[in-house]
């Protein structure tokens, strides 16, 4: 199964991303913490990502399409993926689709967590206080200030994905503004239907 999550910053992605992996045994490939953990381990990447990070804008598309081919190499990911925060702009999604059909394999849906704007900002600052509540960094991007930025950056640049995945038939829209475990059992009966090809 090799799925794509759509939504802006707080929509629930990596929450979601947690509870497929735990169902459906399939790795969550996240850009935002392959960048982290450049970031940390200061490589090459992580050294031109890290300002363009801190400040809500979006790193190079070659940078993120090199790391993802990658990452869907490794051993995990052969039998299936979640990839979160990926693509994140219509050159990423083609350039996907280039990579994946190369490697004679397909994505099986997009789902896309609609969400009301205005309730995010509040999301994103009770989980940078839940962060630090568990004596946990919290991320330098989890500001009020830097927010914007990045939802200005997905409403320019992401956003246009949702009609790009519309297009190829797709697409799977979910409410997430439901509680967090009733969006889940809506992923969940959306994904069972893809379990077959997750084991074959
Ligand atoms: P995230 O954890 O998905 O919210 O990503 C955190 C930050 O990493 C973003 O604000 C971007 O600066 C960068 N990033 C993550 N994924 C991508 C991507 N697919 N394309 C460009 N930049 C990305």
């Amino acid at each position: 199964m090799r799925i794509i999550l759509l939504g802006p910053p707080g929509a629930g992605k990596g929450t979601q991303s947690e509870r497929i992996v735990e169902r459906y045994g399939i790795p969550q490939l996240s850009t935002g913490d392959m960048l982290r953990a450049a970031v940390a381990a200061g490589t090459p990447v992580g050294l031109e990502a890290k300002s363009i990070m801190e400040s809500g804008g979006l790193v190079p598309d070659a940078v993120v399409v090199g790391i993802v081919a990658d990452r869907v190499e490794e051993a995990d990911a052969k039998r299936g993926f979640i990839l979160d925060g990926f693509p994140r702009t219509v050159e990423q999604a083609k350039a996907l689709d280039t990579m994946l059909a190369e490697k004679g394999i397909a994505l099986d849906a997009v789902v896309e967590f609609v969400v009301d704007e205005n309730a995010l900002v509040g999301r994103i600052a009770k989980r940078a206080e839940e962060t630090a509540a568990r004596g946990q960094p919290v991320r330098k991007d989890d500001t009020p200030e830097v927010f914007k930025t990045r939802l200005d950056a997905y409403k320019k640049q992401t956003a246009p994905l949702s009609d790009y995945y519309a297009g190829t038939g797709l697409l799977r829209k979910i409410d997430g503004m439901q509680p967090i475990d009733q969006v889940t059992r809506e992923v969940v009966s959306l994904l069972d239907g893809f379990r077959e090809k997750a084991v074959s």
